[in-house]
This record gives C-alpha cells, sequence and structure tokens, in this order.
C-alpha cells in the first residue's frame, strides 16, 4: 500500500525516557534542538501524536517560527502543517490546543468502535478518519493520509504510537536527540513502549548521522527493512 515517509522525531533522557513516571512532559533538549524541531514541523505536510500525548500534554503542535510559517504561506502552504491525533474511541477533548491554536487542517483518525456522538462534536473541529475496527489500523491509516496528499509525516510521539508504527513497519527514519539526564522509572515512557519484539523480532536500524548538540547527542536512524514484516 502506497504511504507516505514517515519519521519519527523524539527527546529523551539519557537512560531513554520520553518523561516522568506521571507522564509529565519535562524539557529534555534546549532552544538549539527545539528550532530544529520547528523546521522540521514546517517541512512536513502533518505531524501526529497519539491520543495519550494530547491528553497528558495538550501540545498545539504548530510551527513556532513567524519566519517559518511565512515560507510556507509563499509556497502556498498553510501556515501549519495538518495536526493529526490517533484516537480510537475519539476522546480527544473539543477544546484541544491543537483545535485552538493556529490555522492549518485537523486530522483525527478514529476506529468503528468511536461512540458516534463524539464522533459528531470532533467533525465540528476537524476532518475524520476511520480505520480499524478496535483500534486505529496505522496501515490504513497512513495509505489514507497518502490519498490526501500527505506526502511527508512526522510522528511526534508518545511511546505507545512510536511502538505502533514502529511494530507496523511504517517508519521510515527516527530522530532522536538524547540528554543530559536521567528521568528513571519502570513506568516512565520510553521512546518505544507497547508490547515490545521478540528476540527474532527485533526491530534493525542504520546509523545515519550523530551530532553533539548543546548538552546532549542527535541521532540519525534509518529503519532498515525487515523481511519476516
Ligand atoms: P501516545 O503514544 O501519545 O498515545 C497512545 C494511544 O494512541 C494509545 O493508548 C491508543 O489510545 C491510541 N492508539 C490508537 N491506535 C493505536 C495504534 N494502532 N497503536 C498505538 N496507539 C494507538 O501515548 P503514551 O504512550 O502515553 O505517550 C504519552 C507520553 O509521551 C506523555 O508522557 C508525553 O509527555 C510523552 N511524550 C514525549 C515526547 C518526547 O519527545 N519526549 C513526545 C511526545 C510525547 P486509544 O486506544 O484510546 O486510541
Amino acid at each position: 500500500m502506497e504511504r507516505p515517509f514517515v519519521f519519527i522525531n523524539s527527546a529523551m533522557s539519557a537512560d531513554g525516557k520520553m518523561s516522568t513516571k506521571e507522564r509529565k512532559q519535562v524539557r529534555i533538549s534546549g532552544q538549539v534542538d527545539f528550532e530544529r524541531m520547528d523546521e522540521l514541523r514546517a517541512g512536513s505536510d502533518a505531524v501526529m501524536v497519539g491520543i495519550g500525548t494530547v491528553l497528558a500534554d495538550d501540545p498545539s503542535l504548530t510551527v513556532k517560527s513567524s519566519e517559518l510559517r511565512e515560507e510556507r504561506t509563499k509556497a502556498g502552504k498553510d501556515e501549519n502543517p495538518a495536526r493529526i491525533i490517533v484516537d480510537s474511541k475519539a476522546r480527544t477533548p473539543v477544546d484541544a490546543d491543537i483545535f485552538q491554536k493556529g490555522k492549518g487542517e485537523r486530522i483525527v483518525i478514529v476506529s468503528e468502535s468511536a461512540p458516534t456522538d463524539k464522533v459528531d462534536l470532533l467533525k465540528e473541529q476537524a476532518t475524520i478518519i476511520v480505520a480499524g475496527k478496535e483500534e486505529v489500523n496505522l496501515i490504513k491509516a497512513t495509505s489514507e493520509l497518502k490519498s490526501l496528499g500527505i506526502d511527508r509525516l512526522m510522528i511526534e510521539g508518545g511511546a505507545t504510537l512510536n511502538w505502533g508504527m514502529i511494530s507496523s513497519g511504517l517508519v521510515d527514519e527516527i530522530y532522536t536527540f538524547v540528554g543530559n539526564l536521567i528521568i528513571g522509572g519502570m513506568t516512565a515512557p520510553t521512546l518505544t513502549d507497547g508490547e515490545g519484539f521478540t528476540e527474532e523480532e527485533i526491530q534493525k536500524l542504520k546509523l545515519i548521522d550523530s551530532e553533539r548538540m548543546e548538552e546532549g547527542v542527535l541521532l540519525k536512524w534509518k529503519v532498515l527493512a525487515n523481511p519476516d514484516k
């Protein structure tokens, strides 16, 4: 099935955690990484998060630099890339910052099990895509996004969505900023949570680039095709 080029961008602590055991967002990287992330957003057709991230952090996912927003407008695009939430049960609050802040398209991907009354409320805020029975079928969903003209898709977490995308074989590259802090905690989200691979299923990566950035390091990985998938 045709799908967009998909990459994950995230920041994690030296011990691989994306936030604390209370699942509260923490500042892991500095201004340089923040600007790099903003450029990645501005260069994407869409950015995607899981409902867990929306409920925990309520991000707006807008492009913060006015220059980058202007560049997008000059190129005939919306100021912000389309903002997408993966949300099987339509739990996204109608007053979420993604709906409140910035211009541009919003898309909520739900499953067939989402309550109709909640989906109807979200329809007033966003385009709705239905993919999958109980939980969102990410393969179907990304193929649908491609048919809507989304060629470059940025995944901004969290841990469970990262797992869903990687384990479905839908990710081309992963960029991780590793910051100079230890968060700890068995239940704190890591770069990839979910069910986890068995030894035979482990996903292999190829290091494309590594760069010291402020007090941490930026790693760029290519996800290798897995012949067993
Ligand atoms: P998440 O990955 O944002 O969202 C996961 C949810 O997406 C699932 O629980 C599921 O909820 C829904 N979903 C629907 N279909 C799915 C599928 N096929 N595969 C996977 N998920 C699917 O939530 P999270 O794992 O709780 O992560 C949130 C945490 O990550 C927060 O603590 C946040 O601060 C942190 N975070 C950190 C960064 C960073 O870069 N450091 C970035 C983003 C988030 P339903 O069943 O209800 O649909």
